[in-house]
C-alpha cells in the first residue's frame, strides 16, 4: 500500500488535531495520563476531566500523594474506576522507585500497574520520540479495515496479526506525529458507523472500502445474552441533610468508592436494624433503574428511609454521612450520583 506513513503525515499536516489539551506541552505523564482516560471514554468527555486533573495533579509527584478519595472524585462519572486506581499506584511507583522520571522502554512501562503495551507505545513515541508502535481501538479499526484483517480483536491471533501490522508500518521517523495521526484517523475518519471514506488518505486501497466490508471489519466480539442482577439499595437520610455512606472495598466493582449500604429485597429491615436503624421514621419504595456494566445489568431499587440523626452508625471506619448541602471531595458510585440528583428534584 504505497507508502502508509508518508500518506498518513501528509493527511495529518492537513487535518490532524493539534489543539487537544493533552497535545500541549507534551510530558510523558500528561500523555500517560490522557491515554488512560481515553481508554473506552470519548474525547469531548475526557477534555474537562484531563484539565481537571492537571490542575489539581499538575506533576505525577502531586498525584502520587494524594488521597486516592480525591483521585476518585476527580474521576467520578468517568467509570471503570481500576483506571484510576492504577493510575494513583503508578504515580507512587515512578516518584518513589524511579525518582519521579517514567521508564522509558515499553518493557519497563508494562510493569507499571495498568499500562499495556499500547498506553507504553503511545507515551514512549509521543512524549519520547522513540519507535514503538500503538494499538489502541481506534488503530485496530484502521488496520483491519485498511488490510481486510478478519475476526474479533480480542482473540488471540486477530490481535497478533494487527500488533504486527502495527510494528511494520510504525515509521522510524516523526514516530510521535505518526502516532497521533494514525489515533486521529481512527477518531475523525474512520469512525465505528459510516466512516467518511472520501476524507480517507487510503480511500483508494482500503480493502473494506473496496469490498463493501466496512461493517463487517473489524469483526464483532461473539454475542452472549448479558446477566442481570437485581440490589436494593438503602438511600438513609438524616434530619441534617445527609445520607449514609460505606466505602467499597478496594478491590472489586466500585472499589474505593462510596456507596448506599445495600442488601437483598427481603432484608431491608434486617439490615437497618444492623445498622442501628430499628424504628426509621419512614420507609419509601422509589422507581427501580438498570445500571449497566460491561459484563451484567445491575437492576436497582432504591429504598428511602428517614431516621432521626441520633440514631446512626457512625462508628465504623468505612461508613459515613455525607452532607448533600456541603458535599466532601470523595469518589462516588454512579448511581449514588443519579439518586442524589433524582433527591435533590423537587
Ligand atoms: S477508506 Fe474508509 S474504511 Fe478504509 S480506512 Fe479509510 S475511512 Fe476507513
Amino acid at each position: 500500500m504505497g507508502d502508509f506513513s508518508d500518506k498518513l503525515l501528509t493527511w495529518f499536516d492537513q487535518h490532524g488535531r493539534k489543539t487537544l489539551p493533552w497535545q500541549q506541552d507534551f510530558s510523558p505523564y500528561r500523555v500517560w495520563v490522557s491515554e488512560i482516560m481515553l481508554q473506552q471514554t470519548q474525547v469531548t468527555t475526557v477534555i474537562p476531566y484531563f484539565e481537571r486533573f492537571m490542575q489539581r495533579f499538575p506533576t505525577v509527584e502531586s498525584l502520587a500523594q494524594a488521597k486516592l478519595d480525591e483521585v476518585l472524585h476527580l474521576w467520578t462519572g468517568l467509570g471503570y474506576y481500576a483506571r484510576a486506581r492504577n493510575l494513583h499506584k503508578t504515580a507512587q511507583i515512578v516518584t518513589e522507585a524511579h525518582q519521579g522520571c517514567f521508564p522509558a522502554t515499553v518493557e519497563a512501562l508494562t510493569a507499571l500497574p495498568g499500562i499495556g503495551r499500547s498506553t507504553a507505545g503511545a507515551i514512549v513515541s509521543i512524549a519520547g520520540g522513540g519507535r514503538a508502535p500503538i494499538l489502541d481501538g481506534n488503530v485496530k479499526r484502521v488496520l483491519a479495515r485498511c488490510f481486510g484483517i478478519d475476526g474479533w480483536p480480542g482473540q488471540t491471533a486477530v490481535a497478533k496479526a494487527l500488533w504486527a501490522k502495527a510494528e511494520a508500518l510504525t515509521p522510524t521517523k516523526r514516530v510521535a506525529d505518526y502516532t497521533q495521526a494514525i489515533m486521529d484517523l481512527g477518531a475523525t475518519v474512520c469512525v465505528r458507523s459510516s466512516p467518511v471514506c472520501s476524507a480517507c488518505p487510503f480511500a483508494n486501497e482500503c480493502v473494506a472500502h473496496s469490498e463493501g466490508l466496512i461493517d463487517e471489519l473489524p469483526g464483532r466480539k461473539p454475542k452472549r445474552a448479558t446477566p442481570v442482577k437485581q440490589t436494593t439499595m438503602l438511600v438513609v437520610e438524616n434530619d441534617d441533610h445527609e445520607v449514609l455512606l460505606k466505602k467499597r472495598p478496594t478491590d472489586g466493582l466500585w472499589g474505593g468508592l462510596w456507596h448506599f449500604p445495600e442488601c437483598d429485597e427481603d432484608a431491608i429491615e434486617e439490615t437497618l436494624a444492623n445498622l442501628g436503624f430499628e424504628s426509621p421514621a419512614s420507609v419509601t419504595r422509589l422507581e427501580p433503574f438498570r445500571h449497566t456494566f460491561t459484563h451484567f445489568h445491575l437492576d436497582i431499587t432504591p429504598v428511602r428511609v428517614r431516621v432521626e440523626h441520633a440514631l446512626n452508625a457512625i462508628g465504623e471506619p468505612d461508613q459515613l454521612w455525607y452532607s448533600t448541602t456541603e458535599p466532601a471531595n470523595i469518589g462516588l458510585t454512579r448511581p449514588v450520583v443519579h439518586l442524589l440528583d433524582l433527591l435533590e428534584t423537587p
